[in-house]
């Protein structure tokens, strides 16, 4: 019987490696690396592109068949007004920078913000980038947008979205995000997110989804309104990283944008 043991256990292993490997490639966990075995190929054109995403797999189709898609096309801004007030805390931490083959993804190592609203508690599980912006603003996009995506013990997600465009000067705050996609792999890059938004406390709201495949809906998304600003140069190095990787804007159908301020207070 010993003689068995061990090739049982070298048989099993692998299986418990692809198993772990095939967690779902949503933007809200900390993504496997590109081509993980048993993950779906998808791309921002051609035959993988945005309007082929929710024929790829069938998890996928919510993707096409979802009446709560996201990004949308925000309003200048909303007049009806969000019930309550959500309130931030900020940790300052320090995390990894990761590519998903999608984007890079800067995971903190600890707790570097909680969201208290509704209710709820989410905690920030990862801060990636699109470029140009996925939410447009009347129509026009901005430079890049920034998604701090949170979640609840229960599985919510909130999506905090912060817009970027260019400016004269270097944002120190978003340095190390910038450093982190320049290197992928890089960690002890510091966090602190309370310097990374945006001054102006005034954001919309409105019910969507993940922008990249399964499309899942039911993403609280919480949009400043203030875009921070960039120079040149880090928005170039982003680029460097990943550029076109935005989902064209879905039809709003009947959802409602709501305007609202939140509290950012450092730990
Ligand atoms: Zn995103």
């Amino acid at each position: 019987m010993k003689k068995f043991a061990l090739p049982v256990v070298l048989l099993l292993a692998p299986l418990l490696a692809s198993c772990a490997s095939g967690s779902p490639d949503d933007a809200a966990s900390s993504a496997p690396p590109p081509a993980a075995e048993g993950e779906v190929h998808w791309s921002y054109d051609g035959e993988e592109g945005p309007d082929e995403w929710g024929a790829l797999a069938k998890d996928f189709a919510a993707c096409e068949t979802g009446d709560a898609q996201s990004p949308i096309d925000l309003p200048d801004h909303a007049a009806e007004k969000v019930k309550g007030h959500p309130k931030i805390t900020s940790s300052p931490t320090v995390g990894e920078s990761v590519d998903t083959g999608h984007t890079i993804q800067l995971v903190p190592d600890g707790d570097a913000s909680e969201i208290e609203w509704k209710g709820n508690e989410f905690d920030l599980a990862q801060v990636h980038f699109h470029m140009p912006s996925e939410h447009t603003v009347e129509g026009k996009a901005l430079d890049a947008e920034f998604h701090f995506v949170h979640t609840t013990e229960s599985g919510k997600v909130l999506v905090l979205g912060v817009l970027a465009q260019e400016g004269d000067a270097e944002n120190e705050a978003w340095q190390p995000f910038v450093d982190g996609a320049a290197e992928p792999g890089s960690d002890e890059l510091p966090i602190d997110v309370a310097a990374m938004l945006p001054t102006d406390p005034t954001f919309e709201e409105y019910a969507g989804s993940l922008t990249t495949p399964p499309c899942t809906e039911g993403v609280d998304w919480v949009i400043y309104h203030e875009p921070i600003e960039l120079s040149a140069e880090q928005i170039a190095v982003l680029k460097g990283a990943y550029e076109d990787n935005a989902r064209p804007i879905q039809p709003q159908g009947d959802r409602v944008a709501y305007e609202g301020t939140i509290t950012v207070n450092q730990d």
